[in-house]
C-alpha cells in the first residue's frame, strides 16, 4: 500500500553500518492514535492511513510500499560506560519519507521485534513506554521544543512480560534522523575511518547543509544542544537518560524512557530508578550534555588531516560551551518572567529559583501565575522589584506553559489503556498538546497519594 513518499539514503551507506531486518508479525494489530495533522504534513495518504489496513502497517505486519526496513548499529556510552554492542535492539526504520515540502523524516517502528542489536532483550514495548512517549514527545513539539515524533500506535494483541503481562504496543515514531552521537563513537571506535566518513557525509548533507568541515558540525551541532537542554530546563524537564546513544546529531530530543517535568522544584530532582549516581538530575543536565558532546568531537578526529591540530581546535570548541548555554539559560528565564536578557533579569531568576526550592514550589504553576503569592518570607520584595521592570506578561504567558504532562496524569492514563479506555489518554493528549490553554483537570500538581516518585527506562 502506498502511504508515504519513501527514499531510504541510510540503507544506501555501508552495509555494516545496519541489518536489514523487517519487523515481527504480530496477532492482532489495532490502531489506537493516529497523528493525523503530522501524517498530512509527511504527505500522507490519509485514506489509507484511515482504512482498517493501516493498524497492520503501524503494527509492522504490513510493509508500506517504498519503505525497506532495517535496524542501525551504534554504540554508546551508558550512564559513562562505554557499550560498543547497542543499535535498534527493539526497534526498526522502516524507511525516510520525503515531505512535499521536500524534507526528509525516519519513520521507525518502536517495539517491532527482535534484531541482531537485541541482546537479551525481546524486541517488544508493552503498552506503558508506547502512550508515555506519544504524549511526552507530542507536549515536547506544542511547546515548541525540538523533539522526536509520535504519528501512531497500535497495540498488537500479544502479551509482553515485564513485571507481569502486559500488553504489547508498537509506536510509530518520527525523526528528522536516528544518527546519534553514539552512531558516530562507534565507528570511531572500530577505526573503521569509510564507515565514520559515510556516516559524516550522510549527516552533513542531511543537517548541516552538506557542511564538509568537521569543526562546523560540531560547532553547529553544540549551538543545537544548548538551547535544546536550556530549553528542557525552562519547562522543568528531566530527561532522564542522556546516554550518548541517546543525544541526536539533529538536536531533537529523543528517547522518552525515564523522562518526567519536576511537579514540585528543586535542582537536584532525579526520577529514574537506575540513576544512582544521581548523574543525570535535573540541573547535571548542562554539564551531561557538553561531556556528550566532546564524545561527538573526540569521534570526529580521525575524519581530520592534523589530529593534533584537530584536537587543539575542538576542545577550543566544546569550551564555548559554557558561554553560550549561559547566554541561552539567560534568555529562556528572562522570557519567562517577561522580561529582556539583562542583569536584572538575571537576578530576579536567581532569586524566584532559590525560594522555590526552598519550598518546593510547584516548578510549571509558579510560572504560569506569576505575580500571585507563594509563602516565603523573601516573595513580597521579589515581587516589588520584579514589578519595577515592567514584566511584559503577554511574553510571560507566551513562555510559560499552563499545561505540561505530570506523571500522574500520564499513569492515569496507562492504568486505562492497559484495559482498552483510552479516554484519559486522549483526554491527556488533548491538554498536553494545548499547553498553553488552561485546563483545570490537568494543572493540580498531585497529592501525596498521587506523587509519583520513581521512572523506569521503557522497555
Ligand atoms: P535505551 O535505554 O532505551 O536507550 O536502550 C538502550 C539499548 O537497549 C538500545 O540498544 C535498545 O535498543 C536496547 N533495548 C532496550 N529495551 C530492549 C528490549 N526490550 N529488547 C531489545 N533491546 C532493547
Ligand atoms: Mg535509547
Ligand atoms: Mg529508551
Amino acid at each position: 500500500m502506498h502511504i508515504f513518499d519513501f527514499d531510504n539514503s541510510y540503507a544506501r551507506l555501508l552495509p555494516h553500518m545496519f541489518t536489514r531486518q523487517d519487523p515481527a508479525k504480530v496477532p492482532a494489530p489495532k490502531l489506537f492514535a493516529l497523528n493525523e495533522d503530522l501524517a498530512r504534513d509527511l504527505g500522507g495518504n490519509i485514506e489509507a492511513l484511515k482504512s482498517p489496513e493501516a493498524a497492520a502497517i503501524f503494527a509492522g505486519n504490513t510493509i508500506p510500499d517504498g519503505a525497506e526496513p532495517i535496524a542501525q548499529a551504534y554504540g554508546g556510552h551508558q550512564f559513562g560506560q562505554w557499550n560498543p554492542g547497542l543499535g535498534d535492539g527493539r526497534a526498526v526504520l522502516l524507511g525516510e519519507v520525503i515531505t512535499p515540502a521536500g524534507k526528509r523524516f525516519d519513520l521507525q517502528l518502536k517495539g517491532s521485534g527482535r534484531t541482531p542489536y537485541s541482546r537479551a532483550g525481546d524486541g517488544k514495548a508493552w503498552i506503558g513506554p508506547v502512550i508515555r512517549e506519544y504524549i511526552m514527545s507530542e507536549a515536547m513539539h506544542a511547546l515548541g521544543v525540538p523533539t522526536t515524533r509520535a504519528l501512531a500506535a497500535t497495540t498488537t494483541g500479544e502479551t509482553v512480560v515485564r513485571e507481569a503481562a502486559l500488553p504489547g504496543a508498537v509506536l510509530t515514531r518520527v525523526a528528522q534522523s536516528h544518527i546519534r552521537v553514539g552512531t558516530f563513537q562507534l565507528y570511531a571506535y572500530h577505526q573503521d575511518v569509510n564507515g565514520l566518513k559515510a556516516l559524516f557525509d550522510h549527516t552533513a548533507e542531511r543537517h548541516f547543509g552538506g557542511e564538509t568541515n568537521p569543526a562546523t558540525v560540531l560547532r553547529d551541532m553544540m549551538t543545537r544542544q544548548a538551547k535544546l537542554v536550556a530549553q528542557w530546563i525552562g519547562l522543568g524537564f528531566i530527561h532522564g537518560v542522556m546516554n550518548t546513544d541517546n543525544m541526536l546529531i539533529s538536536g531533537e530530543t529523543i528517547d522518552y524512557g525515564p523522562c518526567a517535568f519536576m511537579d514540585a522544584y528543586h535542582p537536584h530532582t532525579v526520577f529514574s530508578s537506575i540513576d544512582h549516581q544521581r548523574r543525570y538530575a535535573y540541573s547535571n543536565q548542562p554539564q551531561i550534555a557538553v561531556w556528550n558532546i566532546a564524545q561527538f568531537a573526540s569521534a570526529m578526529i580521525p575524519l581530520t588531516p592534523d589530529q593534533d591540530a584537530a584536537i587543539a581546535e575542538f576542545t577550543g570548541i566544546v569550551n564555548e560551551f559554557a558561554d553560550l548555554y549561559q547566554t541561552e539559560w539567560r534568555r529562556v528565564f528572562a522570557a519567562k518572567l517577561g522580561l529582556k536578557p539583562n542583569d536584572a533579569s538575571f537576578d530576579l531568576t536567581n532569586r524566584l529559583l532559590t525560594m522555590m526550592a526552598e519550598v518546593g514550589a510547584d516548578f510549571t504553576n509558579t510560572f504560569a501565575t506569576l505575580g500571585q503569592p507563594f509563602d516565603h518570607p523573601d516573595y513580597a520584595q521579589w515581587l516589588k522589584d520584579w514589578t519595577a521592570e515592567n514584566p511584559d506578561l503577554d511574553l510571560a504567558a507566551k513562555t510559560n506553559p499552563q499545561v505540561i504532562p505530570r506523571l500522574h496524569h500520564i499513569e492515569a492514563a496507562i492504568a486505562s489503556a492497559i484495559y482498552e479506555d483510552y479516554g484519559p489518554f486522549n483526554a491527556l493528549l488533548a491538554a498536553a498538546t494545548n499547553p498553553f490553554t488552561k485546563n483545570d483537570a490537568y494543572m493540580s500538581p498531585p497529592t501525596e497519594t498521587e506523587r509519583v516518585r520513581q521512572t523506569f527506562c521503557g522497555t
